[in-house]
């Protein structure tokens, strides 16, 4: 499996990290290798001082598609999670800098935490979606589907026209505003729609 991020969904968080808004969906991937789940520790890496966290809705693919219509896209997803894009900010602030691949600062290991998922059933429009970010019990980050740029048909109709999807891919859709750097100890909480999916400490 792979993991299809997508960067710069949201336009606040964009904003926060003075770059504009895309006029089309930014993507990029993580290896399986990349995976932190189970609400296992993340081990802070020492090729950074400034590991941050990203607060996502994630989406599971359940189907093999190519050039999937945004019309049919619902079709190829039935749960709907929450995940952590792990992100090297140090690094990934050299990579643009240099004009280079943001690999280091987004693929390394364990910096794909993939939380629980619930049936999208059980949702009635999973574009208001709302889900927020303990640390240490504060809630340091908040947001809704509803204030996405692109919607999550949008997303999976965009990367399909380049990219197989395939049963087990799982689409991170973005962070809202307010990521932060993450701390040895540091104790993380994810909620969608009230519920807690995951719970991890920083080691
Ligand atoms: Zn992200």
């Amino acid at each position: 499996m792979k993991f299809i991020c997508i960067g710069r969904n949201y336009a606040a968080h964009a904003a926060e990290l003075h770059q504009e808004a895309p006029k089309q969906p930014v993507f990029f991937l993580k290896p399986d290798s990349a995976i932190t789940r189970c609400n296992r520790p993340f081990f802070l890496p020492d090729f950074s001082q400034e590991v941050h966290y990203e607060t996502e809705i994630i989406v599971k693919i359940n189907r093999l598609g190519k050039c999937i219509p945004e019309k049919f896209a619902h079709n190829y997803y039935e749960e709907i999670g929450l995940g952590v894009d792990l992100t090297a900010r140090d690094l990934q602030r050299k990579c643009i800098q240099h004009g280079e691949p943001w690999e280091i600062a987004k693929a390394f290991d364990g910096s794909a935490v993939v939380g629980g998922f619930l049936p999208k059933s059980q949702f009635e429009d999973v574009q208001n979606l709302s889900f927020h970010l303990l640390l240490n019990g504060n809630k340091v980050q908040e947001g809704n589907s509803r204030d996405m740029l692109f919607t999550i048909d949008q997303l999976i109709a965009h990367v399909s026209q380049f990219i197989t999807l395939r049963t087990g891919d799982i689409l991170f859709t973005g962070t809202p505003v307010g990521v932060g750097p993450v701390h040895i100890n540091d104790h993380l909480q994810g909620f969608l729609e009230g519920e807690k999916l995951f719970d991890f400490k920083v080691k």
